[in-house]
């Protein structure tokens, strides 16, 4: 072990494609201690590296690609990986997170992270294979899918390569291009897919023969075993469901409970959901056939969710890969398409494409209801909810930019209603510029809250919070969350503190490079499990309780002392810094809310009938998440005293300096530069400014994989 601390490799990759040189760079040790690594780490970088003025699709813009100091290592689920930068869609903190191999390859060829900048003159891909690193000519893969550009490495640089790649889509300037991993899974959100596509560059392969050391081997080697045991023990994962299923498993457990986003989120129950559920999913299509070996789960897990299928015949035969829940609602119920093969179908070209599935979905389902409204000029497409020909030919036009629907919506929905009019941004569902994932937030509180605070714009996995749904005995919410009402999802009881705390951990795995299920779908982290024995109405001997302690597993693995307390620091600490990136992006307090429709239009149906996210509630429930995270209610911007408190006085000077900075003595500023003022907006470049960038690399010509 070379590095002060195990667990990590010691140094990050830094390629600068303007000048065609990539660097081995040491790690600062005190981020380690810190921001810990993967989400926190790279938001950390982008913080001192990046200046606030260079916009995301500018050469100057960095991509960071890291997984954390557990990535690799034996716990379950270590083989999530990060994806940062400045999104293009939305002009603010951009973030993804996937799985596969990809991330643990990275660490054993000696790496903690890649960071790219700059602009090669022409395609490239960055080959890593050990010590020897090399960016090498991709003139041939450029304008190919994302399938045939990883197959094409693999033939390359052999089968045990693993390769995140970007498609056509991102080439062509679409703001939501991915980061598609081994195939099979995305780093969708926000569009860093684009940014590295500016960038010319097509692809990170690696490959890696090393290993990764620990600091106390036998005492990761307890917390790890202690963690799988945990996982194994769990009621919900031991019904095999998740895994047979894969997340497609909510598709009907969400229509039961009333919060499945149906025809553009004017309802939350679809009639046809059966049609397209998971179960459907595995009779009709499932498949042992995935496309690397030992491709049916990410790195070390023992509930391999990932779902292959096959078409054998008909329309779409030949469409194959693995789907997720979200894909699955975007272009199914979002669109009220209830034909499974035309779904699958649709998620597969976005996904070979090189697009975020959820950003697509929704602009499709978006202009069907224009269309619904008489309000879009449909260019002889019928788009009308349900007409599965019509979605699948969007999705071709929106990643090639064909036609004025094409070109609108490969901007996202958000741009598309400002040139539209009309009237249409009241059907948006948008939050800060990013279509809201598959859940309803009027039908589920603490999801709906948490989109809008979340610091990427709509979305549930800045905290996941599935504890709302699962119906766990009162007591737990209560001595957890302060409120009985946290374990009911239409309430608003506790539901901040949920909050607060699923955001914390989410921010905590992401930064350590596990992965969220373990904590958010099985509740297996500390104490979730001690409190679910203690209420439990036959309960075990206490001390066969067994939980994931991720304090433990860190300390072991790195030599790090850490608490369970501290860790849960740590996540505020990288939820404050990403704060602190998104108001020099520009960020307003204003953005922190929901788009009128939830705030507006009651449910009209389903088991949820009636529900809306209270208006006044909403904003108590603001307050009171800005008072923990220790922000400006006046402003929005954070409090001196707080970054202090979580040993970022660096960052509290940098925002000082910028005007960005609320001090507890005076909290609303006094020249009224805070986020929600014209006056605190950084030199960063507009939206109108990125959607000109983003044509700017769309070298090739339109092609439809
Ligand atoms: S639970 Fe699913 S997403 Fe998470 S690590 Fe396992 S296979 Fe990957």
């Amino acid at each position: 072990m070379t590095f002060k601390y195990g667990g990590y490799a010691g140094s990050l990759l830094f390629a600068d494609l303007t000048k065609g040189t990539v660097k081995k760079i040491p790690l600062e040790k005190e981020w380690c201690t810190l921001y810990l690594g993967g989400r926190g780490r790279d938001a950390r970088l982008l913080f001192e590296k990046q200046d606030p003025s260079v916009g995301p699709l500018d050469p100057e813009a960095h991509v960071c690609i890291s997984p954390g100091p557990l990535t690799g290592l034996l716990g379950p689920t270590t083989g999530r990986v990060n994806v940062a930068g400045r999104s293009p869609l939305t002009t603010i903190y951009g973030n993804s997170n996937a799985g596969t191999n990809w991330g643990p390859e990275l660490k054993f060829a000696g790496y903690d992270g890649v960071v790219v900048t700059g602009r090669s003159q022409k395609p490239v891909y960055l080959h890593i294979h050990d010590s020897d690193v090399q960016l090498l000519d991709a003139g041939r893969l450029w304008g190919e899918g994302v399938f045939e550009t990883t197959a094409r490495i693999l033939e390359e640089h052999g089968p045990e390569t693993k390769v995140a790649a970007v498609g056509p889509a991102a080439e062509h300037g679409v703001l939501f291009g991915s980061v598609i991993f081994d195939f099979w899974d995305a780093a969708a959100r926000t569009g860093l897919g684009t940014v590295l596509a500016s960038k010319n560059l097509k692809a990170v392969s690696v490959r890696g023969t090393g290993a990764i050391s620990v600091a106390d081997p036998d005492g990761y080697y307890e917390a790890a075993r202690e963690g799988w045991q945990a996982i194994l023990d769990d009621a919900g994962f031991r019904t095999g469901e998740h895994s047979a299923l894969g997340t497609s498993i909510c598709v009907n457990w969400g229509n039961a409970q009333g919060w499945l986003p149906t025809r553009n989120f004017k309802e939350s129950h679809f009639e046809g959901a059966d049609k397209i559920s998971g179960e459907e999913f595995r009779d009709l299509y499932s498949t042992k056939e995935a496309p690397i070996p030992a491709g049916r789960a990410c790195f070390s897990c023992p509930n391999r969710c990932k779902r292959f299928g096959r078409i054998d015949e008909g329309k779409y035969a030949g469409t194959k890969g693995n789907i997720e829940f979200e894909g699955v609602s975007a272009f199914g119920s979002k669109c009220g398409v209830d034909d499974l093969a035309a779904v699958f179908h649709a998620y597969m070209l976005a996904n070979d494409y090189g697009m975020d599935c959820i950003s697509c979905g929704n602009t499709i389902a978006f202009y069907m209801e224009l269309a619904e409204k008489k309000l879009l000029d449909t260019e002889g497409l019928e788009l009308r909810f349900g007409n599965a020909d019509a979605m699948v030919e969007m999705v071709h036009r929106i990643a090639n930019r064909e036609g004025r629907l094409g070109e609108l919506g490969s901007q996202g929905s958000e741009r598309a209603a400002k040139a539209i009019g009309k009237g249409s941004e009241a059907f948006l569902n948008t939050i800060k510029g990013m279509e809201t994932i598959a859940c309803d937030p009027r039908a589920s509180k603490a999801f709906g809250f948490g989109y809008a605070v979340s610091s990427r714009g709509s979305d549930h996995l800045r905290a996941h919070p599935v504890f709302e749904m699962l119906k766990l005995s009162e007591g737990v919410g209560e001595e957890l969350f302060g409120s009985k009402e946290a374990v009911d999802l239409r309430k608003y009881g506790g539901k901040v503190r949920l909050l607060v705390w699923h955001e914390n951990i989410a921010a905590v795995t992401d930064s350590l490079g596990s992965c969220r299920f373990m904590h958010a779908s099985y509740y297996a982290e500390y104490p979730v499990p001690e409190l679910v024995n203690k209420y439990a109405k036959r309960k075990k001997d206490p001390a066969k309780v067994r939980s994931i302690k991720y304090h433990r597993w860190f300390e072991a693995a790195t030599g790090i002392p850490m608490t369970y307390e501290k860790l849960l620091e740590a996540g505020d600490r990288v939820i404050n810094l990403e704060r602190a990136l998104n108001i020099q992006w520009g960020l307003k307090k204003e953005q922190d809310t929901l788009p009128p429709r939830f705030l507006k239009e009651p449910i009209p149906r389903g088991p949820a009938k009636g529900e809306l996210f209270d208006p006044e509630k909403f904003q108590d429930m603001l307050k009171e998440y800005y008072a923990i995270r220790g922000w400006d209610w006046e402003s929005g911007l954070p409090l001196e005293e707080h970054l202090r408190q979580l040993d970022m006085a660096d960052v509290a000077a940098c925002l000082g300096k910028r005007g960005l900075l609320a001090t507890s003595r005076t909290p609303r500023s006094e020249d009224g530069a805070g986020v929600g003022s014209e006056k605190s907006s950084p030199p960063a470049s507009s939206l109108d400014d990125c959607e000109e960038r983003a044509g700017r690399n769309g070298g090739t010509p339109a092609r439809r994989p």
